[in-house]
């Protein structure tokens, strides 16, 4: 039976008439459904929705107007058209009880098929119609709601980041310009305080987008619970963060930093892994930097740089750091330039045996000498190029320019190796970091395999994967060793050191510079016991005085770098250097001393 047909209920208590009801229907495309009964009647407008009932007055039991009466009494079936059929009483009176009920009509038996079929056709038209335009309502109703909502949407997300679900920008604009609005009005006080972060882009590298994302979120949902609910926290750029503190000074700006740095002490959960992240901020203050909310954030900006050269937590603007960031601006270009006219310049810094008993080795230190500024040193380049993809390029120029200026140096026994600083970013970048690139060059400057090292800060292991395994252990088969430089200022890496090949540790400067201090005499101890236990060279960093010397060497320390044997030096400079330390103490060397422990 086709569900689509429009459905007609036929009721008569004799099978005759019905037969007689259904033959005549039969030639129109509709549905017959017949009831013997007013009782049976009422079961089926139940259970259809009928275009039409023709109801048979003279019923036993339960006549045609009972029938009507519950049939209109009820919700489903209130609005359901009946004709009833009728033989007798033709007289006016009891026409108007039928309509009384709500009937609409009557036929008188015996019908004329004509009549018959031609009201119900009518009534059937008017159902299919009242049908169409219920559906045209829903549709219309749909539609309506579908509009809204997508407008709802489209304001929420033209004003929101996709990803955090904090403001973005556009917003940040709209509310930065309320809140001076409001602070001008009651002379009060506005920050604009920006946020990078430090490191994320190491994760992302290393780990892959999702992992950054969800880093991303993690730290919006820490802020955002830190945050006032007058306070406004904006996603503008990848890692970028700003935040409007309404009626908040400088100084109070200061202690809501302090209190947004703590949700970087948690690590952050990555499928098992701990990943760490790190942020610098900058504020700039309405009135007193600034009136307008594009100059207050391009200062917050400058002030937030300088807090990352500075390596300092945030920065409060003033006026001197944007003579010095004027620079930043063509630094990009200017870093590139660098590297193809070959600004830049590898300074060596020996790290000397303890005993003496071998040659040192040497740590390359990259330096700009830039046309105007004169020579600047890594740490106002170093992370400027990190951020902005330009490492790599510097990474290759520093180890093809060591190489081809140590091999001589290694040879001739003068050093046992160069050490190399290289990046996270330098991991994740196949091509800076290909072994068998690597392996070529030195076996062009004919460099013994063991002669050199690679610096990798400890960090890079919180965000380890197994892509940068992989490379740590193929530059471990070729021979190139790995050194975890400024150990015991990263985080808890102690426990990855047994499972990574590395061969060497670096104690940081801050460590040796206070020997003096137990807590800090206690911290090197114990790093060169467990690097000593692991099998693994340890190299102390910043050795400045003949104290620091003798306490380290009582201590074991493999290895000495520092201002007091030697500062960072040019080329030819450390090849003088160099040659008096070998007049100095080669004798006592072995001829093949020149691989160090
Ligand atoms: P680092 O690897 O920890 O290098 C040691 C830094 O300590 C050097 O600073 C060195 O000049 C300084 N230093 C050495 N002895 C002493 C001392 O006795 N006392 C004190 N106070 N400092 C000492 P520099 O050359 O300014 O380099 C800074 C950082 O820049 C390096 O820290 C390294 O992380 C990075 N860097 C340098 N060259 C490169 C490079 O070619 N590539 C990469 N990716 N990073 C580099
Ligand atoms: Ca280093
Ligand atoms: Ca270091």
């Amino acid at each position: 039976m086709n569900e689509a047909l429009p459905k007609i209920l036929i009721v008569d208590d004799k099978p005759n008439n019905l037969y007689a009801l259904r033959r005549v229907l039969s030639h129109l495309k509709i549905e017959v459904i017949e009831a013997d009964s007013g009782q049976n009647a009422l079961i089926q407008v139940m259970n259809h929705d009928f275009f039409l009932v023709l109801l048979d007055v003279n019923m036993p039991e339960m006549d045609g107007f009972e029938t009507a009466d519950l049939m209109l009494s009820n919700k489903t079936s209130e609005s359901t058209p009946i004709i009833f059929l009728t033989a007798i009483n033709r007289d006016l009176n009891f026409a108007i009880r039928g309509y009384l009920t709500g009937a609409v009509d009557y036929i008188y038996k015996p019908f004329n098929d004509e009549v018959l079929i031609g009201k119900v056709k009518i009534f059937k038209q008017l159902w299919e119609q009242k049908k169409m335009l219920v559906e045209r309502n829903n549709d219309l109703k749909h539609l309506a709601n579908q509009l809204a909502q997508a407008s709802k949407n489209y304001i929420h997300d033209s004003l929101h980041d996709s990803l955090t679900g904090v403001p973005n920008r556009k917003l940040l604009l709209d509310r930065g310009k309320l809140g001076i609005a409001i602070a001008e009005r009651a002379k009060g006080s506005v920050c604009l305080v920006m946020l990078d972060l430090d490191g994320f882009k190491a994760i992302n590298d290393t780990l892959g987008h999702l992992a950054g994302d969800m880093v991303l979120q993690e730290v919006c949902s820490r802020m955002t619970a830190r945050l006032r609910s007058s306070d406004t926290l904006a996603r503008i750029g990848g890692d970028e963060f700003c935040f409007i503190l309404n009626e908040t000074t400088g100084a109070q700006a200061a202690q809501v930093i302090e209190s947004l740095v703590e949700i970087f002490d948690l690590p952050i959960v990555i499928e098992d892994k701990e990943v760490t992240v790190g942020g610098s901020f900058g504020v700039a203050e309405y009135p007193i930097h600034g009136k307008e909310i594009g100059d207050l954030l391009r200062k917050a900006d400058l002030a937030m740089y300088e807090a990352k050269r500075s390596q300092k937590t945030f920065t409060v603007y003033e006026e001197s750091i944007d003579s010095k960031n004027e620079l930043t601006i063509n630094k990009r270009a200017e870093l590139i330039t660098a590297v193809k006219e070959n600004q830049l310049e590898i300074y060596y810094q020996p790290q000397v045996d303890s005993n003496n008993q071998c040659a040192p080795g040497l740590e390359a230190l990259v330096r700009w000498n830039h046309p105007d500024r004169g020579m600047v040193l890594p740490l106002d380049f170093i992370p400027f190029a990190e951020k902005n993809n330009l490492i790599s390029l510097i990474t290759r120029w520093v180890v093809e320019n060591a190489i081809e200026q140590c091999s001589s140096w290694i040879r001739a026994g003068r050093i046992t190796n160069v050490s190399i600083n290289v990046s996270p970013h330098d991991f994740s970048d196949s091509r800076v970091l290909d072994f068998q690139w690597i392996v070529q060059l030195m076996r062009n400057w004919s460099m013994p395999r063991d002669s050199l090292v690679l610096e990798v800060t400890e960090n890079i292991l919180m965000n380890s994967s197994p892509r940068l395994e992989e490379q740590m252990q193929n530059l471990n088969e070729n021979g190139i060793e790995l050194s975890l430089d400024d150990f015991g200022t990263g985080y808890s890496s102690l426990t990855y050191l047994h499972e990574i090949p590395v061969k060497e540790v670096k104690i940081d400067q801050s460590f040796v510079s206070k020997l003096d201090s137990k807590n800090k005499f206690v911290i090197v101890k114990s790093i060169i016991d467990l690097g000593h236990n692991l099998g693994l060279r340890v190299v102390a960093e910043g050795v400045e005085t003949e104290s620091h010397l003798i306490t380290l060497k009582g201590l074991g320390c493999d290895r000495l770098q520092g201002y007091y044997f030697c500062k960072p030096q040019p080329v030819e400079q450390i090849d003088l250097w160099l040659q008096s330390y070998y007049a100095t103490y080669s004798g006592a060397w072995q001829p093949k001393d020149i691989n160090h422990r």
